[in-house]
C-alpha cells in the first residue's frame, strides 16, 4: 500500500472543499485492507469523490482509497452473456467504454455518471430507469473486520440510493457483471448529452444534493419554492439544475451545509416533506 500524509482532501472531493486528512492510504492488494481496518481507529472510504462532502477543518481521519483496483476482465464467456469482473476502483465512464468496446449492452443510461464502479454499487447509483445493480451477478466485498466475503446479487437487499452494502459499511472490491450483446451507442451518447445540457458541470458540484422523495422530484420542489440561487457564501442552488449546489469559487463546507439547511427548512414548511441528502458528509 502506498500512505500519503496531512492530504488535502480538498483535491479528493469533486466539491473541492475539504481539510487536512491525518493520512490517505493507497490499497494495492485486497489483504492489506484487513491491516488497515484492524490498526486505524476512524477510517472513510473514498472513490472518485462525485458524492461526499469533506469537512474543511482537520480531519482525524484514515481516508482509503480502492483507486488502484481499476482493472476490468472478461472471465467468462456464454452463448447468451459473458461475465465480466470489474475492479471497485475503476471509473464508470472506462467501463462503458469498455463496453462499447465490448459490445455489451444494460448500463448506457447511466453513462456519464462520474463515480467509480464502488462508489456507484454501495449507492445504487442510477439514471433514466436504470440502476448499477440491474446488471450485476456478484460482488465480493470486505467488512469491517477486514474479512473477505462474495455475494450473489439474489442475497443482498437493494433498493433507490440504498443496498445491504451501505447499510453495512462493507467495501466493495470488485464487481461481476452479467452482460448480453448489443451496446446501444445512440443511447449512450444521448444520456451524455443530456447531462452537459441539464447538469451545471462548469462549476464543482455532487450531483443531486437529495434523495427524490416518493413521487416527487426534488429538483422540482426546490424551483417551485422559489429557491433557485439561493446562496450562502459562495455556495448557490443551481438555476441550472435546483438540486445540484454549486461551489462559486472557494466556498466553505459550513456555506454548503447552510444552503442544504435553509433548503430544508422551507420543503419542510412549504410542502412537509422531510429532504434527505443523498450526498455523503464526512466530518
Ligand atoms: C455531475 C454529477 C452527476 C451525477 N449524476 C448522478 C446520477 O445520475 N445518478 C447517481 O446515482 N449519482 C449521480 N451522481 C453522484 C455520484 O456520481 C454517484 O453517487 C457515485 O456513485 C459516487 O461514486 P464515487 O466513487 O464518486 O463515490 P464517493 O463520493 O467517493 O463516495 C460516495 C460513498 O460511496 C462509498 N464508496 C466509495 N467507494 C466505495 C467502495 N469501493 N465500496 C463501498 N463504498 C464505497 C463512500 O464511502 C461514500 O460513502 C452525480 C455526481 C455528479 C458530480
Amino acid at each position: 500500500m502506498k500512505i500519503l500524509a496531512n492530504v488535502e482532501m480538498k483535491n479528493y472531493s469533486n466539491m473541492k472543499i475539504g481539510g487536512k486528512a491525518k493520512e490517505l492510504i493507497f490499497i494495492e492488494k485486497e489483504e492489506e485492507l484487513k491491516e488497515v481496518l484492524k490498526t486505524r481507529d476512524k477510517v472513510f472510504l473514498i472513490g472518485n469523490g462525485t458524492n461526499t462532502l469533506i469537512s474543511d477543518k482537520d480531519l482525524d481521519i484514515s481516508f482509503i482509497s480502492l483507486k488502484e483496483f481499476n482493472y476490468m476482465k472478461v472471465i467468462e464467456k456464454n452463448e447468451n452473456y459473458d461475465i465480466v469482473c470489474i475492479g471497485s476502483g475503476a471509473n464508470l465512464d472506462d467501463l462503458i467504454d469498455f463496453m462499447e468496446a465490448n459490445d455489451y449492452a444494460g448500463l448506457e443510461n447511466i453513462t456519464g455518471i462520474p463515480g467509480s464502479v464502488g462508489g456507484l454499487v454501495n449507492m445504487n447509483g442510477g439514471a433514466y430507469g436504470t440502476e448499477i445493480f440491474d446488471c450485476i451477478d456478484k460482488i465480493k466485498i470486505c467488512d469491517l473486520d477486514g474479512n473477505i466475503k462474495v455475494f450473489e446479487k439474489s442475497e443482498l437487499n437493494y433498493n433507490y440510493r440504498t443496498t445491504d452494502i451501505k447499510e453495512n459499511k462493507w467495501i466493495v472490491v470488485e464487481v461481476y457483471f452479467k452482460f448480453s450483446k448489443g451496446f446501444d451507442k445512440e443511447c449512450s451518447q444521448d444520456k451524455k448529452d443530456k447531462r452537459e445540457e441539464r447538469h451545471p458541470l462548469e462549476l464543482p458540484n455532487l450531483g443531486s444534493t437529495f434523495k427524490n422523495p416518493d413521487q416527487n422530484f426534488a429538483a422540482q420542489l426546490i424551483s417551485d419554492a422559489g429557491l433557485k440561487e439561493y446562496r450562502v457564501g459562495n455556495a448557490m442552488v443551481s438555476p441550472k439544475h435546483p438540486n445540484f449546489i454549486v461551489n462559486l469559487g472557494e466556498a466553505g463546507f459550513e456555506d454548503v451545509m447552510g444552503v442544504i439547511e435553509h433548503v430544508k427548512e422551507i420543503i419542510k414548511e412549504k410542502n412537509n416533506i422531510d429532504l434527505q441528502t443523498e450526498i455523503i458528509i464526512v466530518k
